[in-house]
């Protein structure tokens, strides 16, 4: 079904590029594409089926209920990427749902995927986005509808292999994971063991990628099994928000009652999505049932240790370090408890040890009543940061270097959206994305993005309605 009256709002230049596509061309033509209206010449557009858990209960059928894969591209760096569209229309996934999306959360999705991105995580990306002149309805309310071109390493979940898992479709598990072997682990294919190899290679990038999450206070609020994918790229941007204060505790999403998904669940959740990835490869591990659990349990129990090395590596980075040593785990715990206590922004906080290495007496400031706790901690960390016998100028460009100064801080998100929705007013959101294009800038400390939210800004919910 072509949509009405499709109009390109915003292109991604960058991307368009890498994926040697034309982005003046896009500008002109793109927008029949993008809206689905018409196909590429040589297109064959599929909806995927997946099954997953979510919130921990199996769906045994979900799939691309409003995305249709038109294809794959492949980028100047040689690699395969899908190429989708999202929001354009029911498939014979869509269930109840009308295959549409609304613009808000279209343009959240662009905006959070290319900060993601910037910030060096890998994510699926945000190539075009387009207004479909339709309304759609949501909570009884009319909205814009618009359509999100995404492109992905690949859009194979781990909810792809519990749907043939559920069918007890062997040979189709098997056709899948040789098929992910293929494309993102070819170095797999001549092992011994190459299924048990896969498992390992997928924990290793969820680990790597939820170690991401945390460092700069991601939270991606629906870590279902559908949404967890194969190629270590964060997917899915409904409920997704950062952190603003640092709490362990923090949950933004309206869904999620229990905390589930909250900032410090997520390399534990991982790990129990990697082990129902495991139960679904089991037969190809070992024809030995027991056999094959006792195997893939050792990667799914080696799992946190995984995450832990990627994750103390990264403090150890955002705290101007290069060296290992053991008590770094505790200098880096001791900091986040201070920032709990302190009720300090986890962004600002780490961005400001830049200057804590010359004491700069504003940094302790900050803490508030907890100064004192500060200036313990921070003699401790900088008779560390001397044993290395770095030049402290590289220590603080290090600092700078992988502490953002800028975040998608979401009382900004939703007023950008909102001028884009309610008024047609996208300059909001174009300065947005441009400040999160360099988060590492030191420019961007100059930003009001740089600054913490007030405390009623901080009352922030998502919602799933996407
Ligand atoms: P999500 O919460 O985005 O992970 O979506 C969960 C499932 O619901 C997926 O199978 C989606 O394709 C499907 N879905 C979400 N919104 C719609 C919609 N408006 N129409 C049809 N299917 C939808
Ligand atoms: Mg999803």
């Amino acid at each position: 079904m072509p949509v009405k009256n499709p109009k390109l709002i915003v292109l991604n230049h960058n991307l368009a590029r890498d994926l040697r596509l034309d982005p003046a061309i896009l500008s002109s033509r793109g927008h029949a594409f993008f809206s689905g209206n018409v196909l590429p010449a040589d297109a064959k557009p599929i909806a995927l089926a997946y099954a997953g858990h979510q919130f921990g209960h199996f769906v045994p059928q979900l799939g691309d209920g409003r995305a249709i894969l038109l294809g794959e591209l492949i980028g100047n760096d040689n690699q395969r990427y899908d190429v989708q569209l999202k929001g354009s229309g029911q498939t014979p996934f869509s269930r109840q749902g009308d295959g549409r999306a609304g613009l808000g959360p279209v343009l959240r999705e662009y905006l959070i995927s290319e900060a993601m991105h910037a910030l060096g995580i890998p994510t699926t990306r945000s190539l075009a986005v387009v207004t479909t002149g339709e309304t759609i309805w949501r909570e009884q309310r009319p909205l814009p509808g618009a359509i999100l071109t995404r492109v992905a390493a690949s859009h194979i979940r781990v909810g792809t292999f519990q749907y043939f898992a559920a069918r007890g479709d062997q040979n189709g598990i098997r056709t899948l994971a040789d098929h992910v072997i293929a494309r993102h682990d070819p170095d797999l294919t001549h092992q011994e063991r190459p299924y048990l190899a896969l498992l390992a290679a997928i924990a290793e990038r969820q680990a790597a990628l939820v170690a991401r999450w945390l460092l700069v206070g991601f939270i991606h609020g629906v870590m279902n099994t559908d949404n967890t994918t194969v190629s270590g790229e964060t997917i899915d941007y409904g409920p997704c928000a950062f952190m603003d204060t640092y709490d362990p505790a923090t949950v933004f999403s309206s869904i999620d009652q229990w905390g589930r998904y909250a900032y410090a669940n997520q390399p534990e959740i991982a790990a129990w999505n990697l082990a129902r990835l495991a139960e679904t490869l089991l037969p190809l591990i070992n024809p030995d049932p027991d056999k094959a659990v006792a195997e893939a349990n050792t990667i799914i129990e080696g799992f946190a240790e995984r995450f832990t090395s990627h994750w103390l590596n990264g403090m150890r980075a955002k705290m101007g370090l290069v060296l290992k040593e053991p008590e770094d785990i505790s200098l880096a715990e001791e900091f986040l408890t201070l920032l709990h206590n302190a009720g300090a922004d986890f962004t600002v906080s780490f961005r400001s040890l830049s200057r804590a290495i010359a004491e700069d007496p504003q940094v302790s400031e900050m803490f508030g009543e907890h100064a004192a706790q500060f200036k313990i901690w921070a003699t401790r960390w900088r008779s560390r940061l001397t044993r290395e016998g770095r030049d402290p100028k590289q220590q603080e460009e290090q600092i700078l270097s992988v502490n953002p100064a800028v975040i998608p801080r979401n009382h900004r998100v939703e007023s950008a959206l909102d001028a884009a929705v309610n008024d047609g007013n996208l300059e909001p959101f174009q300065t947005l994305f441009d400040l999160l294009q360099k988060p590492y800038d030191i420019n961007a400390e100059q930003s009001d993005l740089a600054q913490p939210p007030t405390q009623p800004q901080r009352d922030y919910q998502t919602f799933c309605g996407t």
